[in-house]
């Protein structure tokens, strides 16, 4: 029995590799195109980790004129749920991060170079075995469970490391006739690569994002096929992005100690080993110490929870990009116009060590992004937003006219207005600027300085007497707030007060704020002269009284 016939008996049926090689040519790309991919497992909840990978490996490709594709990696059949890939795919397509090829549903796909679900290629990993196993680089291991487990009990007490590996790899050396007897017996069995490497020979690994990292050569004689007929993800990963001509391996750093083994598998299989980018981890700040987020503990590791709070995603990617990309700020602060297309990522300008993400710091993104939306884009959005999960919204919003006016306030000028963090914020910023809201219930009025009844009251009524007028321009209706002031004893101006604080009891400002605060219920908002603008003389005067009776 020779290598040949040996993996004859175990995969009769499998292809030669020339036939895949043929099948899939290397691609046709320009110079410094680069072929990146997202390779999650569909187990549901999309981690925001996911669009971070696909956020970063496709603006790459986009920069490079390349390829960004979707491979579903379900070798896992156990860990798999229903409508996994689905939930891939709907999460790509929401942060608009769809790949050029790769799954387009559970069943569809499109490109060349597919299947991109690696259950549908056993058939291909099995052809790759089977030509490791000519080769004398990969042979059956028919270790039982409790083998394996006595051999890491023995290692244990012996307190070397653990593993499949030189003198422990008991099937490595298996008489050939004897590893086919088994076959023939029907003994089960699963494929090892047989690692030629040696744990005290040293090899350099230059990652574009870890840069020179040391590591010992591998020396364990991994399972390549597992017990199902299914690759192991080392295996999948030689044979899927050796095939689909990925140029560049964007994955999370968890894989970076995997990288001597995966250098390995393409030496020893021929095959030029793509670049690898191994990118920091997501990471919170909990109570002081930073930690992965966890699909378990954390709302925000699932890419569905920002619609649900209603962050655009925008909003989400433009803040993984300031985290991914040090420079990123900059640029931005010299291009506040531009789209974060317009922005040139460099996976060696990304941090080394984890990245921290901070809902806090994303909500602040995430108001100065929605500031440059147009009202009609903030309108759209909020009531997208609001169908799915606020219809008290939905109802505010069906006056469209009226709406737009409202969220127009300090819309579309140098210094937009930045008090929306996501779309579920919209409700409370705005809702005091509905009349059968804030007619209709009873106000909280929280005066500041001027608190008394009786001069709330004369300001008030002296200000509908007298001076409003709703066709004032800006200048004229600060001036009679003014005027105002005077006419009650107040300092007219600021500093006025400021120079002769004993002279008077309180200042323009603070008659501001009585008229703020009568009209909204508020002492915090937008201007004050728009406001009035946009509720019209009917609602003003309405609201005062109002305020006047409380
Ligand atoms: N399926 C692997 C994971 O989810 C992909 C790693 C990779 O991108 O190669 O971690």
């Amino acid at each position: 029995m020779n290598y040949k016939e040996l993996a004859d008996m175990i995969f009769p049926d499998a292809k030669e590799i020339s036939y895949y090689e043929e099948k899939y040519p290397r691609r046709n790309l320009p110079e410094g195109a680069e072929v990146l991919r997202v390779a999650p497992s569909p187990t549901g909840n999309v981690h925001i980790g996911t669009i971070d990978q696909a956020l970063i490996a496709k603006k790459l490709a986009k920069q490079t004129g390349g390829v960004f594709f979707l491979r579903i990696e379900d070798t896992d059949q156990k860990r798999e749920i229903e409508g996994g890939i689905s939930q891939i795919i709907e999460a790509l397509k929401t942060f608009d991060l769809e790949p050029d090829e790769g799954m387009t549903s559970e069943t569809e796909e499109i490109g060349n170079y597919g299947p991109y679900k690696q259950s549908e290629r056993k058939d291909i990993y099995q052809a790759y075995a089977k030509y490791l196993l000519e080769q004398g680089k990969a042979y059956p291991c028919f270790a039982t469970p409790e083998e394996l487990e006595e051999m890491r009990a023995k290692q244990e007490v012996a307190k070397v490391r653990t593993g499949y590996y030189g003198v422990w790899a008991k099937y490595r050396n298996l008489p050939l006739d004897e590893a086919a007897e088994k076959i023939k017996a029907g003994m089960p069995y699963i494929i090892r690569f047989k690692s030629p490497g040696r744990e005290d020979r040293k090899i350099q690994h230059k990652d574009i994002i870890k840069g020179k990292v040391d590591f010992p050569e591998n020396d364990q004689d991994i399972v390549i096929i597992k017990a199902d007929g299914l690759p192991t993800y080392h295996f999948a990963h030689l044979v899927d992005d050796h095939l689909m001509g990925t140029t560049i391996v964007t994955r999370g750093d968890e894989w970076l100690s995997s990288v001597p083994l995966h250098l390995q598998l393409f030496q020893e299989m021929g095959f030029k080993a793509p670049r690898y980018a191994h990118t920091p981890t997501l990471l919170k700040n909990d109570n002081g110490n930073k930690r992965k987020i966890s699909k378990r503990k954390d709302p925000e590791a699932a890419a569905s929870y920002y619609e649900e709070i209603g962050v655009p995603s925008l909003a989400v990617k433009e803040y993984l990009l300031n985290i991914a990309n040090s420079t990123f700020e900059n640029w931005r602060r010299q291009n506040k116009d531009l789209s974060i297309d317009d922005f040139e990522f460099h996976l060696n300008k990304m941090s080394v060590s984890g990245a921290l993400f901070d809902m806090v710091k994303l909500a602040d993104v995430s108001k100065i992004v929605i500031s440059r939306f147009t009202a009609g884009e903030v309108y759209n959005e909020s009531l997208k937003w609001a169908e799915k999960h606020d219809n008290e919204l939905v109802e505010m919003l069906s006056d469209k006219e009226y709406s737009l006016k409202v969220l127009g306030i300090e819309r579309g000028n140098a210094k937009p207005r930045k008090d929306i963090a996501k779309w579920s914020d919209v409700k409370e910023n705005i809702i005091y600027m509905y009349d059968d809201k804030f007619l209709n219930s009873k106000q909280e009025y929280p005066y500041q300085v001027i608190s008394d009844k009786e001069s709330i009251n004369k300001i008030l009524e002296l200000y509908i007497e007298k001076y409003y007028d709703e066709n004032d321009d800006k200048q004229t209706w600060f001036d009679k707030i003014k005027d105002l002031a005077g006419e009650m004893g107040y300092a007219r101006e600021v500093k006025e007060f400021k120079a002769n604080p004993d002279s008077y009891k309180a200042h323009v400002g603070d008659v501001s704020t009585v008229l703020r605060v009568a009209l909204t219920g508020r002492t915090n908002t937008p201007d004050m002269y728009e406001i009035m603008q946009v509720l019209g003389k009917t609602s003003v005067e309405n609201r005062l009284r109002k305020a006047m009776e409380n």
